[in-house]
């Protein structure tokens, strides 16, 4: 039993919340109180299950199939949220792929800019970028319209921060969503919402994480993350969960315009 609940009452949205951080998050959020957990996403079956196994037996988490990369779904959700919950308190953006099935070339083939596919660069950046600043444009104009200073929080990544090897497309888009995040805060300020960004490094066992590595099932930490820097420690979607849960609640009631980087470390010079 959780001593302090910092949700309490709260009504959240988590985008991309059948399957990995959004999932995590939704626990997190559901054992901390919020009255009202909306996850949204593109895998219907997967999010009504999850939907149904969050918090006190399904009661306080509904699924709502949305994607993000069509502004009108995007506007739809938090409509039905708000109609159906009263407000809307907190927006996840977190949706996001690393690679595009729409890829011309082989989704597991390793690219650089040399040949960076541009139908998979737009799919990403439909989803990744496109997808989160409409996000961010609805839920805030719901939050606007009934003076709630609410939280908004995207989901970035290491990525934003650093050049890769491979994936051109999704360093870039992660950078973007960092200046969104930049933008809009400094934009909402006046109107009481925070914006802030997560970024984490490398989180095992996600369907993304596999989906990059071409992998299946568990693999030990150190395999796949071995560059954390503290001892004894591997990064796992609860951490980044928790990282989200201080952005929402009101612990980080000045916090704005910030890129909160959940890396053990790794990013250090
Ligand atoms: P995941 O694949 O487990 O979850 C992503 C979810 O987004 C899936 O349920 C998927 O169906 C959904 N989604 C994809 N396209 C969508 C669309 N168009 N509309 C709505 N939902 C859509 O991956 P994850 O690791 O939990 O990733 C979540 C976020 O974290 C992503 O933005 C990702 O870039 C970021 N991230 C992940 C890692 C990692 O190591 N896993 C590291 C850094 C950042």
């Amino acid at each position: 039993m959780l001593q302090q609940k910092k949700l309490e009452g709260k009504v959240a949205i988590i985008t991309g919340g059948a399957s990995g951080i959004g999932k995590a998050t939704a626990c997190v959020f559901a054992d901390h109180g919020a009255r009202m957990v909306v996850i949204a996403d593109i895998q219907d079956e997967l999010g009504e299950q999850v939907a149904a196994s969050v918090g006190s037996q399904g009661q306080n988490c509904r699924y709502f199939r949305c994607d993000v990369t069509d502004e009108e779904q995007v506007k739809g959700l938090v409509e039905w949220t708000v109609q159906n919950y009263g407000q809307l308190d907190i927006m996840f953006s977190n949706a996001g792929i690393v690679r595009s099935k729409k890829s011309n070339s082989n989704s597991n083939s390793i690219q650089n800019v040399l040949d960076l596919d541009m139908a998979g660069f737009d799919h990403v950046f439909a989803v990744n970028v496109r997808g989160m600043a409409a996000c961010v444009k609805h839920a805030a104009r719901a939050m606007v319209e009934q003076r709630v200073r609410g939280s908004i929080i995207c989901t970035a990544s290491v990525a934003a921060s650093t050049g890769g090897s491979t994936d051109t497309d999704y360093h870039m888009s992660k950078h973007a969503v960092v200046g969104l995040v930049r933008s809009a805060s400094h934009q909402l300020g006046v109107h009481g919402i925070r914006v802030n960004s997560v970024s984490p490094f490398v989180v095992e066992m996600t369907a993304l994480w596999h989906h990059m590595t071409g992998t299946e099932g568990e693999l030990p930490g150190e395999v796949c993350n071995p560059e954390t820097r503290l001892k004894g420690v591997v990064l796992n979607v609860k951490h980044v969960a928790d990282a989200v849960l201080f952005l929402a609640s009101q612990d980080s009631e000045v916090v704005t315009g910030h890129d909160l980087v959940v890396d053990g470390g790794c990013l250090l010079k």
